[in-house]
C-alpha cells in the first residue's frame, strides 16, 4: 500500500485551505494555512487559472487527500458509489465518512487520520469482537468498533481521547470512553459529512470522473 510521507501541512497548503489532518495543531495559531495559505513551491504565489476542471481536479484531490488515499482507492470507492442508488457523489461521501480509519479518528483514539491509520494497521481496533486491520473497511449500522484489551494503555490513545474530549463524536456515533468502545447508529446524513472541513462540492467529482 503506498503511504504518504512528505510533509502533511503541504497537501493542505496545496489545496489553499484546512484539512484538518493533524488533531488540536490545526486549531492552534501554529497552523501552517494560517501563516502561509498559498501553494508551496516557487510558483506557489503565482496566478491560478481556475478552469472548469481545475476546480473539479481540486475538488477530488481535496477529499482525497483528507484520507491520504491513492488514486487507485479513491476511484474504487466511486465505483462502488456508482453503483448504490441516489447521488453518486453523495454516496461516496459517506462510504468515505464509514472507513474504518476515519471512525477511529472520529470516536478520538487518535488525533489524526495517519495516527487512526497507523492504530488499524497495527491490529489495535476490532469490530465486532475480531481484529479488523483494513483502514479502508466500510463499517455498517450496529457495527461496534472497540480498542483491543492489550491496547487500552497505550499512551497514544489516550491522550488522543484526552485531547479530543471537548470535540465530542458525531450523532450517528456513540462511545463509551471506559470501555473504549463505541457502535454505528447509523450511517451520516449528507449534513453531518465533516471531512475537509465539510465543505465539499461533490458534483464536481461526479462531474470530474464522468468525462
Ligand atoms: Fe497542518 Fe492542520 Fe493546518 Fe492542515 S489544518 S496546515 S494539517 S496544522
Amino acid at each position: 500500500m503506498s503511504v504518504y510521507r512528505g510533509a502533511v501541512c503541504k497537501l493542505c497548503r496545496r489545496e489553499r485551505r484546512k484539512l484538518f489532518l493533524k488533531g488540536s495543531r490545526c486549531l492552534t495559531a501554529k497552523c501552517a494555512i494560517e501563516k502561509r495559505d498559498y501553494p508551496p513551491g516557487q510558483h506557489g504565489r503565482g496566478r491560478f487559472r481556475e478552469s472548469e476542471y481545475n476546480l473539479q481536479l481540486r475538488e477530488k484531490q481535496k477529499v482525497k487527500r483528507t484520507l491520504f488515499m491513492t488514486e487507485k482507492q479513491f476511484r474504487r470507492f466511486y465505483a462502488i458509489a456508482e453503483k448504490m442508488e441516489g447521488s453518486t457523489g453523495e454516496n461516496l461521501l459517506i462510504n468515505l465518512e464509514r472507513r474504518l480509519d476515519n471512525i477511529v479518528k472520529r470516536l478520538g483514539l487518535a488525533s489524526g487520520i495517519q495516527q487512526a491509520r497507523q492504530l488499524v494497521l497495527h491490529r489495535n481496533i476490532m469490530v465486532n469482537g475480531r481484529v479488523t486491520n483494513i483502514p479502508s473497511y466500510m463499517v455498517n449500522e450496529g457495527d461496534v468498533i472497540a480498542v483491543r484489551e492489550k491496547s487500552r494503555e497505550l499512551e497514544v490513545i489516550k491522550s488522543a481521547l484526552e485531547e479530543n474530549q471537548s470535540i465530542g463524536v458525531p450523532d450517528w456515533l456513540t462511545f463509551d470512553a471506559d470501555k473504549m468502545t463505541g457502535e454505528v447508529n447509523r450511517f451520516p446524513t449528507r449534513d453531518e459529512i465533516t471531512l475537509a472541513g465539510g465543505d465539499i462540492q461533490e458534483n464536481l467529482i461526479a462531474e470530474l470522473y464522468s468525462k
